[in-house]
Formats: C-alpha cells, structure tokens, sequence
C-alpha cells in the first residue's frame, strides 16, 4: 500500500486534480491510498467567515463561491455539496449571533475545506476511470484528543485503522481521505493544525503499514535553501528523518513539524514529490538518510521570533536555577526554542506571536528580564555538519563578510544543527550568502 498525500496547491482546481488523477494511475499497482487538503485558499477563506462571524458578521459568499469555482470546473453535480454549503452557512450565523469563534467551533469550521475537497476529488476520478470513493478521516480510525487546534490521534489509532479500512474500504476502490480533520470521542470535530494534512498522512501510512508515504507538494522535493530567497537553492536527492525534523521544525517550508513523528516510529519512507513535475525524483526521507556529498544538508530559517533574557547574580552557583526558570515557563506555556546561558544571565528564543506578560511578570522573582522581538533563527542541518571542522569558521565569516550581527548561536547535542539568531531584517542578504558559502563547489 502507498500512502499519497496532495496539498492545497496540488488539488487548487481541475486542472491541478487532473494531474493528481494521472499521478495516481500510474502508480495503481501500489494500491494509493490518497490523503488530501482543502483546495488552495478555502482553509483560509473559512477561518477569514469565522473571524468576521465573531464580529457579527455571517457570510458564507467568498467560501461558497470558491468552492463552486472548482466544484463546476471539475464537472461536478452542481449541488454535490449542497449540504456543506448549508451547514457553513448555520455555523456562521451561530458564530455571529454569539460573538463568539472557540478553537472547537474554529476546527468544526476549518474542516469543511478537506470534507468538500476530497468529495469533488473522488468523483472527479470516478467520472474519469478510477473509481474512487471519499472517507472522513475519523470514519477511518482517525479519533483524536480534544485539543483542539493541534489535536493528535488517540493511542492505539493504527489498530482502530485497520480495522476501519477492511470494514469499510472495497478491495477495487480507491480511498480520498480528508487530511487535517479528526474527531473525539465524544464526536467532535478537530483538526491537528494548520498544514497539518502531511500528519495525517504519516498517521495513516504508519496505521496501515504503508511501503511508504509519499508527500506531493509545489517544489521539486525539499530544497537547499527558500528558492524564494536563493535562486541556486537546489533539491536534495535524499536526507535522514534527523535532519528533516530539524529542518521541518526551523521553518523548512516543505514539512510539517510533527510530520514524520509517525513515519519513524513505524521506519516508513517519505518521499517528497512535485505535482508540477512528478519525474522529478524528489527527496527521499529515511532512516540513515544516504550519502550527502555537500558539506551541509539545507538551511532553514524560522523569522518573528522574541529573546527574553533573565540577568540574575542568583544564578551563581546555585544548582536548580534554569529548573525554576523552565517550570515558570512551562506553566505559562511558553515554547523555547534556543537557549544560552553566563554564569549570570540566560536568553531563550520563542514565538514572537506568544503572549510573555504573565511569563515575564513571574520571572521578575530571579531578576532583571527584558524582552526583544523581530528576531529570526537560522539553522544550517546536515549529519555532515559534526564531521566538519571548520564549517562555524565558514558559516561565520560568511556571516561577517554579508555585514550581519550574530546574536546567539547554538550547536545541538545531536550535532546535525548549527543555529544562530539574528535581527529579521538581515534574512534576506544572510540566506543567499551562507548558501553561496556552503553549496558553491
Ligand atoms: N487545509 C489545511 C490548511 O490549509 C491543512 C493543510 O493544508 O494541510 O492548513
Ligand atoms: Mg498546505
């Protein structure tokens, strides 16, 4: 069994999900079983109604007139989603008269996307000579915790899969699962994040055993660098679940963070293809991730970051120190990414999205704590980098030669990342150079 996940740029309209159709056919033998997102915008479009919902104002229009866009240019029967239509259209009204917009009733919103999606998908193949058939992930065994926003499948979910796809998935049909929507036990709907139909992806793959988990995406796999930002950026033939975890998690734009969580548990391959141009190779992800012949694997970056930095004598010699620290932040639920500590001060990096007064407000107990934002880590992964001597000379003087201030810098223990802080303002010119440095032959 394979396991082939489209993303909303892949299945955007009738001409995108005509190419995954051939996609498919070609790889019939492997019996695909497709994971699919919401057609490009329409996530977007639904959580844009919630928002202004929660303002008093309903409207259903832009989502309606998205997805009959695609819908009519598909072929469809004009009123296949008619019902959808009419639930959104119930649930924005609801969301208005209470002012109100939860993360459950936000996840209920957001999953119409994947559930209209998948059912244009499949009756478009089936129209076309494949016979197809939509399912709603949880109908499948994808129950979740009641998380909503970032839900995660219940333990055991691989055996309630199994079970659910013999039960329900005929032998000559091909199955079009909505990626990102789950639901609890109790029978709501939730969603496991935004970009999160990869996830669901590696979730099924590692239920149903797949051979491997195949991620079809805009680029030709994952790249050395944002081409947006580096015109020489290539693709990397292959890569090891370390390095593309690390990369995911700083801000790679290609995979989710907790994409692979499940593809290595189970040791499944996943391979990152281009819908716009499926002979090219792409990137396969495994376990020892093959020979590299670059010094580094890829550079990420992940930009609007803040540093709060807590000055304190208390921290000479006094063991469990940074413990109430980390339990002040745990409480507050602060995400920390990268640390260093002096004998008297330590700075941490987190989201600057994230809300700090409580967490700076506690801090005050150790001492002087201020706050920066606009920063952004960038992170150079590759296995080769602990083999490297030289590379932080390399990378730094790079750095220097592009006129860009260093603020932190961490190696990790695993010893596949380099990471540095700097202000956001220097992305654009620190990119280009560091990969001019670690690619040029
Ligand atoms: N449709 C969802 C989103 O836009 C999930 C996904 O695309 O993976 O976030
Ligand atoms: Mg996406």
């Amino acid at each position: 069994m394979l396991v082939m996940k489209f993303g909303g740029s892949s299945v955007a309209d009738e001409n995108q999900i005509a190419k995954v159709l051939d996609i498919a056919k070609g790889r019939a033998k492997r019996r695909p079983v497709i994971v699919s997102s919401a057609h490009k915008g329409v996530t977007d479009a639904l959580l844009n109604a919630g928002k202004a919902a929660a303002k008093g104002e309903a409207d259903a229009a832009p989502v309606v007139e998205k997805q009959r866009r695609v819908l009519k240019g598909c072929g469809c029967d004009h009123n296949l989603l008619d019902s959808f239509f009419r639930e959104i259209e119930d649930l924005l009204r609801g969301i208005s008269l209470v002012r109100e917009a939860s993360r459950r009733s936000l996840d209920y919103l957001a999953s119409f996307g994947e559930r209209m999606s998948v059912r244009v998908i499949a009756d478009y193949f089936t129209r076309n000579g494949v016979k197809a058939e939509a399912f709603d992930a949880w109908d499948l065994g994808f129950i979740t915790d009641e998380n909503f926003g970032s839900a995660r499948p219940l333990h055991g979910y691989e055996a309630r899969m199994i079970t659910e796809f013999k039960r329900r998935v005929g032998s000559d049909v091909l199955p079009v699962i909505t990626g990102f929507v789950g639901k609890t036990s109790g029978g709501e709907i939730s969603t496991v994040g935004r970009n999160g139909s990869d996830f669901t992806a590696t979730c099924f793959a590692a239920g149903l055993d797949a051979e491997e988990c195949e991620i079809w995406t805009d680029t030709d796999g994952v790249m050395t660098a944002d081409p947006s930002l580096v015109k020489t950026a290539h693709s990397i033939a292959a890569m090891s679940f370390a390095e593309a975890s690390e990369l995911a998690y700083y801000g790679g734009r290609v995979l989710h963070p907790s994409t692979l969580l499940p593809a290595i548990k189970k040791n499944i391959p996943v391979r990152v293809l281009n819908t716009n141009r499926p002979e090219h190779p792409g990137t396969v992800i495994t376990e020892d991730g093959g020979e590299n012949p670059n010094m580094v694997t890829s550079i990420a970056y992940k930009e609007n970051q803040a540093v709060i930095t807590i000055e304190s004598t208390q921290m000479l010699g006094q063991p469990g120190f940074l413990a109430k620290v980390f339990d002040v932040l745990g409480r507050e639920k602060v995400d920390i990414d990268m640390i260093s500590t002096s004998e008297i001060s330590v700075s941490m990096t987190c989201p600057g999205a994230s809300d700090l007064n409580g967490a700076v407000k506690a801090m005050e107990q150790f001492g002087r704590v201020h706050v920066v934002t606009d920063k952004s880590i960038v992170c150079v992964v590759g296995k080769n980098v602990k083999k490297q001597r030289g590379l932080g000379a390399k990378v730094f003087t790079a750095l220097r030669d592009a006129d860009v201030n260093v603020e932190m810098i961490s190696q990790g223990a695993n010893k596949i990342n380099l990471s540095f802080l700097i202000d956001d303002n220097d992305i654009q010119k620190t990119i280009p150079a560091l990969h001019d440095a670690l690619f040029k032959a």
